[in-house]
């Protein structure tokens, strides 16, 4: 089994975190929260006093931190102190410049790296079903699979160098869109003296399909595990999604796509954060869109 260092053990790394120590790997592990090391030590873990110690003798490093400023300032602090021709994977969700910016670091080192980010939420996470997407050279892929499949089921090689990233915001950026148009149906069905029953039921099998509607329905009733049926909390909290959404804006802007409705929707968003639902399940704009302040 291999020695791994994991840096960054929030609700989504801590759990994976477990999960590489469950599967039999040394894991030491490093947050800047002390209760998080603590946490990670009874999952399991070998605590680790600085980032620089948890990756000494390392065979594989795995970061999982809020944004791209942060992983730029570890792969920096860390990559010298890895021990030549291992492999950096980072799981956080960044724009697509850091992580190849991350990329360039640890080939400095002479070190392999895959940008992995993941879908699944924490629920994923504690389960071992997160979806990585990931970028970077064949052979570094090659050599992450058998970890990430330690926190995950599906492990998809998207290209190179940042292209798990370029993944990760593509697919969010159909999900807000998608969901404020489903959210919108809902709210015009409504007007009209349709039920959400009978929206769904004609939605979910026409053109109007998507995941948004028939895993995620955002009104209570067709689906019942959709946060819609528990006061929306988060599933997915709005922060996040907002968060993806200026990820896409800032890749659209560098690359030279035009993507109106991407814009459109990280509006929305940010004016639903801004009216205090940050914190509430991203599909609780209907009830913004509803006009309902509340929000839930
Ligand atoms: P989180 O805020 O719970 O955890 C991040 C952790 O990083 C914190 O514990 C923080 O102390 C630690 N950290 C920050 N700087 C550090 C440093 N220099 N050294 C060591 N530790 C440091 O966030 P999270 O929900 O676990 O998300 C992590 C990443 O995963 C983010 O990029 C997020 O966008 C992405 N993501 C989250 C979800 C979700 O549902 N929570 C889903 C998919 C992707």
């Amino acid at each position: 089994m291999a020695q791994a260092a994991f840096i960054g053990l929030g609700n989504m790394g801590g759990p994976m975190a477990a999960n590489l120590a469950a599967a039999g790997h040394r894991v030491a592990a490093f947050d800047l929260a002390p209760a998080l090391r603590a946490a990670a030590v009874s999952a399991g873990c070998i605590g680790a006093e600085s980032a620089r110690a948890a990756v000494a003798g390392a065979d594989v490093v795995v970061t999982m931190l809020p944004a791209g400023k942060h992983v730029r300032a570890v792969w920096a602090e860390i990559a010298p102190h890895v021990k030549k021709g291992a492999l950096m994977i980072d799981s956080s969700t960044v724009d697509v410049e850091s992580a190849r910016a991350a990329h360039a670091i640890a080939a400095e080192h002479g070190l392999a790296s895959v940008d992995a980010p993941v879908s699944g939420g924490v629920g994923g996470a504690k389960a071992g079903t997160l979806t990585f997407m990931c970028g970077g050279a064949d052979g570094a892929f090659a050599a992450a699979r058998p970890f990430l499949e330690k926190m995950g089921k599906k492990v998809v090689h998207c290209g190179g160098a940042g292209a798990g990233q370029a993944a990760k915001i593509c697919n969010n950026m159909i999900l807000g869109a998608t969901m404020i148009a489903t959210a919108e149906a809902f709210v015009l069905g409504e007007k009209l003296g349709l039920s959400h029953q009978a929206l769904f039921d004609v939605a979910s099998t026409s053109s109007g399909q998507s995941w948004s509607l028939t895993s995620y329905c955002p009104v209570p009733g067709p689906v019942p595990a959709s946060p819609a049926n528990n006061g929306y909390k988060p599933g997915f909290a709005a922060a996040l999604m907002l968060k993806d959404l200026k990820l896409a804006q800032e890749a659209a802007a560098a690359a030279g796509a035009t993507i109106p409705l991407g814009g459109a929707a990280a509006q929305l968003y940010a004016l639903f954060n801004a009216a205090g639902h940050a914190g509430d399940d991203f599909s609780g704009i209907v009830n913004f869109l509803r006009g309902e302040a509340a929000g839930g």
